[in-house]
């Protein structure tokens, strides 16, 4: 991956402190996607990151979803949405996670997922890896192979490497904090 991409994404990258409460240093992506030309060579700089090839992406809502479709458009393969509970309308199998306080449900729709697929997930950002491995015993449930995981961002101090690394070594993202 060129450098000078990542130097560009980084700083698009605006940080909100105490959003969405306070202590937390939030990664506002929304710049990124002010600017097409960048939004283009990131979707070519992950697709360059691949080891091998993938059948199908699994994109995390919501800030999962944008480079997700980009990523599945280009490569011409499949994209299906991991949402929170009750966001999708046919039938569903959901996956509980505990969060610092309390916990989260994501589903995906059933069926989707062929014998054999080699899935990636994608989502925004990576900080503890609950949300990314929830999605990846979801693909498991459904007999999919998780291939990869990508994001824009990893906040390497919150060790969520440590948590996905069980479903797949290959950890891509584009930058680092
Ligand atoms: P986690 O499950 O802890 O890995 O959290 C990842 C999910 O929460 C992703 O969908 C992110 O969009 C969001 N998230 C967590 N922390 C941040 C942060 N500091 N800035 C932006 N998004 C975050």
């Amino acid at each position: 991956m060129d450098p000078l991409i990542e130097t560009r994404l980084r700083s698009a990258i605006r940080d909100i402190p105490d959003f969405p409460k306070p202590g937390i240093m939030f990664k506002d992506i929304t710049p990124v996607f002010l600017d097409a030309k960048l939004c283009d060579e990131l979707a070519d700089a992950f697709i360059e990151k691949l080891p091998g090839p993938i059948d199908a992406i699994c994109a995390i809502e919501s800030r999962g979803f944008f480079f997700g479709i980009m990523i599945a458009n280009k490569l011409k393969i499949p994209l299906f949405p991991v949402r929170k509970a009750g966001k999708l309308p046919s039938k569903t199998i959901s996956y509980s996670y505990n969060l610092e306080y309390g916990s989260a449900t994501l589903e995906m729709h059933t069926g989707i997922i062929k014998p054999g697929w080699r899935v990636m997930i994608h989502d925004d950002l990576l900080a503890t890896g609950g949300t990314a491995a929830a999605a990846a015993e979801l693909i498991k449930a459904e007999n999919g192979k998780v291939a990869a995981f990508s994001f824009l961002v990893e906040l390497s101090f919150l060790g969520g490497r440590n948590k996905i690394q069980p479903y797949s070594n290959t950890i891509l993202p584009l930058t680092t904090f």
